[in-house]
């Protein structure tokens, strides 16, 4: 069997200069002895995994509230995973530290509610004199505290290195508030964030076309989708008979131009800046990991055009907007009557100086959208 100095000594002598290496970790807030053959970072990922809050994404809603619109779109569960696929292999690509990226891209959702941006935002809404909610933020408070899995901590424990993906909007005053150092955060954070916007990007538009929501001739004035669409059909004239197969082959090729951009980009970033270390990447101003300038307004124009047409259309709006209604009145309903919180919930308003709110938060944001509609249902009579 082979050691995890081993084995993390084997994997990290591969890994480019200015990735994040287990060895030079700064730890966990709770320190413990490490396992005898799994990596830090290999043990976050697992953690994570088997997390209550991760196995909940499968019943989240992506875009489509999933509970109501059928089976075959994504949920924040599979788009988890395309996530994580997709960071790994750009991580790979360019010798960062695959096992930290697989960790930060798994959780990278964990801290969102039900109904997606629309849960978010109502959730917001009813807590803004209360410092709002943000998935981010919620994200951290749930691997730091909220899980309860390990007698000798609360949260998960993970190291610094992982818990920092959820600080990467937060900006430096952010950052400090919860306890993170100034610097700006590693290629391996930067890097999901942009794995994350691939993955949304090239699969919301093939769950917009699955479900008509969307019409292909609209994305005709996209340029990322015509341009591609243009190179599948070439190749393969004989999609024109076959809509299902040529969306999915446009999505495909999508992706893999984004992601060979974001690693030719990222690379000759990295060159000009200089950079030939973790503390270069930490004392960077600048993104490091990025999409070139043609490409980002390329991505910009296509993500106008999907809160245009597809976020705030009204087959998605009609449901995320009644879901919204129902969490504020959900929410309401807790703070009038704290005794309908489980008595586990409440009890932390006492013994760990919670407000009402936060905790009656903190237990709305964690439903799935089915747990959400049939608490819903018995709380507020609907
Ligand atoms: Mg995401």
């Amino acid at each position: 069997m082979r050691k995890r100095e081993e084995l993390e000594a084997h994997l990290e002598a591969a890994l480019a200069p200015c990735a994040v290496r287990g060895r030079d970790s700064r730890g966990r807030r709770v320190p413990e002895d490490e396992p005898p053959y799994r990596g830090r970072f290999q043990r976050d990922r697992d953690r994570i995994v088997h997390c209550t809050a991760f196995r909940r994404l499968e019943y989240k809603t992506q875009v489509f509230v999933s509970v109501m619109e059928g089976d075959h779109f994504r949920t924040r569960l599979t788009h988890t995973m395309e996530v994580t696929q997709i960071a790994r292999t750009a991580a790979r690509a360019l010798g960062l530290n695959e096992d930290l990226v697989e960790a930060l891209a798994l959780a990278h959702d964990l801290g969102h509610g039900p109904f997606g941006h629309s849960g978010e935002d109502a959730l917001d809404e009813v807590m803004k004199d209360q410092g709002g909610f943000n998935h981010n933020t919620q994200g951290l408070r749930i691997v730091d505290l909220l899980e309860r899995r390990y007698a000798a901590f609360p949260g998960l424990n993970l190291s610094y290195e992982t818990r920092e993906g959820f600080t990467k909007n937060l900006g430096p005053a952010g950052r400090a508030r919860h306890g993170f150092g100034a610097e700006s955060v590693s290629l391996e954070v930067q890097l999901v964030g942009h794995a994350d916007e691939i993955a949304y990007d090239t699969h919301d538009i093939e769950d917009g076309l699955v479900s008509g929501t969307l019409d292909e001739r609209d994305l005709g004035g996209v340029a990322l989708w015509s341009e591609t669409l243009a190179e599948v059909l070439r190749e393969h004239p004989e999609l024109k008979a076959d809509h299902r197969l040529r969306w999915r082959s446009v999505v495909r090729r999508l992706i893999r131009r984004l992601t060979g951009d974001l690693l030719a980009e990222t690379e000759r970033r990295l060159a000009e800046q200089r950079i030939g270390s973790l503390s270069d990447v930490r004392a960077c101003a600048k993104e490091l990991v990025g999409f070139g300038e043609p490409t980002r307004r390329a991505k910009a124009e296509l993500e106008r055009f999907l809160h245009a047409r597809f976020y705030n259309h009204p087959n998605v709006r009609s449901e995320t907007a009644k879901w919204q209604a129902r969490l504020k009145e959900l929410f309401n309903a807790y703070l009038a009557e704290p005794a309908r919180l489980p008595a586990d919930h409440r009890r932390r308003i006492d013994a760990e100086g919670e407000t009402l709110p936060r905790v009656a938060c903190d237990y709305v944001s964690g439903m799935t959208d089915r747990f959400a509609e049939q608490t819903w249902g018995e709380v507020c009579g609907g």
